[in-house]
């Protein structure tokens, strides 16, 4: 329910009190310049007509589906995310370009320099990185967060990286442009919350074994806490198929556009895990109607100290923004 612009917290405390005896476990929440009261499932006819007897309701919103804040029926405009110079969402694709991790000072400068020749909107690098393997690099941490910081600085491109803990939020959100929840945190819901607190943008991958409806689930544990700057990746599931690293669900690209006014970007990098299978993937993305793209480069792949057999050489990154041109003027938007 979204409430009208002049309740007072009294009016808006009285709906919660009457919302809680029907045991709807009522939230109050911020978003934007609105007052919503969401609850956990729709209320019976005679409480709405209650509530509709006080004037507090602007409009009622009853989803069709798991998803409330996410849903079109609370907003059926598409969504834009603003992140520092970065429009996600809007009609030009977003390409997030940059390593996997951030090893040292040349190597992020000389990718995010060629980041921002080729047209990229955003820098990415891991600081914090969630290796399968304990025995495996597992990021510079803080150290690398101010080398982002300072290749931001640089190039002027806002930056994006992974959080791993809520612990992490103030450490983050003070060197970083928007929070990245990875696959493997997708459902961790106190991180979720802890983002969802502060009003930073967050790319929420989705889980490798989630469905498009748990995966829009944990957008709304991000939303409720009133942060309403929510961008979806694509980045693969796990499926039998093994000549991929994981398989790229294209579909949901279609399907989340149906569900949600969130943007939806695709990461063909770790879908694929293969670097002849990226610029195929990212073409693809862009035809089924993507966002955009979160793309792994490195100056020198062979040698990074993660993801070595996907990331892009700075020359086929700059490659496969031209070619990518094309593609999205086929479909109505534009690269750069
Ligand atoms: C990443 O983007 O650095 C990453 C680890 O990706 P994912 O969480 O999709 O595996
Ligand atoms: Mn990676």
């Amino acid at each position: 329910m979204v409430t009208q612009r002049n309740t007072s917290s009294h009016r808006i405390d009285e709906a919660v009190s009457l919302l809680s005896k029907e045991k709807l476990d009522p939230r109050p929440v911020s978003w934007s310049d609105e007052r919503l009261l969401v609850t956990q499932r729709n209320p019976p006819s005679k409480i709405i007509a209650k509530l509709e007897e006080t004037g507090i309701v602007q409009r009622l919103v009853v989803p069709s589906h798991v998803a409330q804040l996410a849903s079109r029926e609370f907003q059926n405009e598409k969504s834009v995310v603003r992140v520092g110079t970065a429009e996600i969402g809007a009609r030009k694709i977003v390409v997030i370009a940059g390593p996997c991790s951030v090893e040292r000072w040349d190597q992020l400068l000389e990718a995010a320099r060629a980041a921002k020749r080729a047209g990229a909107s955003l820098l990415r690098g891991g600081v914090f990185k969630p290796r399968t393997s304990p025995y495996e690099f597992q990021g510079l941490g803080e150290p690398g967060l101010r080398l982002l910081a300072k290749a931001s600085g640089e190039t002027g491109l806002p930056v994006v990286t992974e959080i791993l803990e809520p612990g992490k939020v103030k450490l983050v959100a003070k060197y970083a442009d928007m929070f990245q929840i990875g696959a493997r945190n997708a459902q961790n819901f106190s991180l979720l919350k802890a983002v969802g607190k502060s009003r930073k943008p967050v790319l929420l991958k989705r889980g490798m074994m989630m469905t498009i409806d748990e995966w829009l689930q944990a957008a709304e544990y991000i939303l409720l806490e009133g942060n309403p700057n929510v961008v979806l990746c694509e980045r693969g599931i796990r499926t039998f198929e093994k000549a991929t690293r994981n398989t790229l669900d294209l579909a949901a690209v279609a399907v989340l556009r149906r569900q949600t006014h969130l943007p939806v970007l695709v990461d063909p990098s770790h879908a694929t895990g293969s670097r002849d299978l990226v610029a195929p993937m990212a073409k693809a993305a862009v035809a089924a109607g993507a966002d955009g793209l979160m793309i792994e480069t490195h100056p020198s792949p062979e040698s990074a100290l993660s993801d070595p057999h996907q990331q892009l050489n700075l020359e086929e990154f700059g490659k496969l923004m031209e070619e990518l041109d094309p593609v999205a003027k086929a479909v109505g938007r534009a690269i750069r």
